[in-house]
């Protein structure tokens, strides 16, 4: 495969130079799976391993290639049949999609290398979120790629225009579009993104549309949509044989499982009850404006001195509660009412376990 049609580019080729003296050839990583690979190279696509060096070498999870990694490989001997290509260095990354590990910076994983533009998708229907949204567009600037938002199912929306102006209102310089995946209503608008040698990659919830989408790019289902979507015996999606594709009209896409989940841990509901014990044991405090810090009859710090709750857990929370004020400074009443919400289920769940245990 000609590797210019991968994205391939002067840009690489002056950082490859080094390696042209050690008879490596360019590849990109077209499947990362734990530590095997599908690699595209000028002489084909080859399975993939690292090299011991590599491994040694490599200080951070991160320093190891991912999906989307421009690489230098080495090729077995021609009478050694078709053994691996032998990955031997990582090209410097344009962006990176990073998932923060909670053990700190070694373990961070680069979840997709290289994706220039990324698709942030919400639904016109009931997954319409605009803060969600908000967290997807912090998170791809994060990576340093742009984000370009779509809002899919227009097809089922009787107000798009309104919606329209809502996430652009909050997507500042960011590109908003409608269109119906379905439908392919709109989808026309994407070409521009869509170019020769540029990768895209796609983000949002479960079921907005992502592999319909991909799918009506390709003008094949390389993607089994929700439905008739296999998983296996552990109930998750099989994996598919590819994860960078080569659109017809010349971009390419990075669609991988983690890629699609990106970000959902910030993104999701799920942060506010992780904490709602914390929430729960606050509404003690002796002031109700309390911050936990030096307040007198501070039922958190309290707990921390009795050893019920690790420092470390307070801190996160902490840091969760100068969101909610800066939601609520903002005026996002929405989600901090959300929160709040949540915060008081955890309470009146906790007094009444106290009530009846
Ligand atoms: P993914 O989980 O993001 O990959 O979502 P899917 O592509 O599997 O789509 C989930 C469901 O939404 C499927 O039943 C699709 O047919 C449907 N769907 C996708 N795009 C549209 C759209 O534009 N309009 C409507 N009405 N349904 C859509
Ligand atoms: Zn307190």
């Amino acid at each position: 495969m000609d590797l210019h049609l991968l994205g391939w580019d002067a840009h690489w080729r002056e950082l490859f130079t080094p390696y042209v003296s050690q008879s490596l050839l360019p590849g990109r990583i077209v499947v990362e799976h734990r530590d095997a690979y599908r690699i595209e190279t000028e002489p084909g696509v080859r399975p993939g391993a690292l090299a011991g060096r590599l491994r040694h070498l490599a200080e951070r999870r991160s320093d190891l290639p991912a999906v989307g990694d421009f690489v230098g490989v080495r090729l077995p001997e021609r009478d050694a049949g078709d053994g691996p290509a032998i990955v031997e260095a990582v090209l410097p990354r344009r962006t990176a999609f990073v998932r923060r590990a909670a053990g700190g910076r070694p373990d961070d994983q680069v979840i997709a290398a290289n994706i220039d533009t990324v698709f942030v998708m919400t639904g016109l229907d009931h997954d319409f979120n605009v803060r969600r949204t908000e967290r997807y567009l912090a998170a791809v600037w994060e990576s340093g790629a742009s984000p370009v938002v779509l809002l899919n199912k227009a097809d089922l929306c009787q107000d798009v225009e309104h919606k329209v102006a809502e996430l652009q209102s909050v997507a500042i310089g960011v590109d908003v579009h409608a269109l119906s995946a379905l439908t392919a209503d709109g989808v026309d608008a994407l070409a521009g993104y869509l170019r020769p040698g540029v990768t895209v990659g796609f983000v949002g919830s479960s079921g907005v549309g992502k592999s319909t989408l991909l799918n009506r790019l390709l003008g094949r289902a390389v993607q089994a949509t929700a439905g008739v979507r296999t998983h296996d015996s552990r109930g998750r999606h099989t994996t598919t044989h590819r994860e960078l594709f080569v659109l017809p009209q010349g971009g390419l896409v990075i669609d991988t499982p983690g890629m699609r989940e990106f970000a959902l841990s910030d993104a999701d509901e799920g942060l506010d009850a992780v904490f709602a014990d914390l929430d729960a044991l606050a509404v003690y405090c002796r002031f109700a404006d309390c911050a936990h810090r030096v307040e007198p009859g501070c039922a958190v710090r309290g707990a921390v001195e009795r050893g019920e709750i690790s420092a470390d857990r307070v801190a996160s929370y902490e840091k969760l509660l100068k969101e909610l004020r800066y939601e609520e400074s903002r005026g996002d009443q929405g989600a901090a009412a959300e929160r709040k919400r949540q915060g008081r289920i955890g309470a009146k769940a906790i007094r009444r376990m106290k009530r009846d245990g």
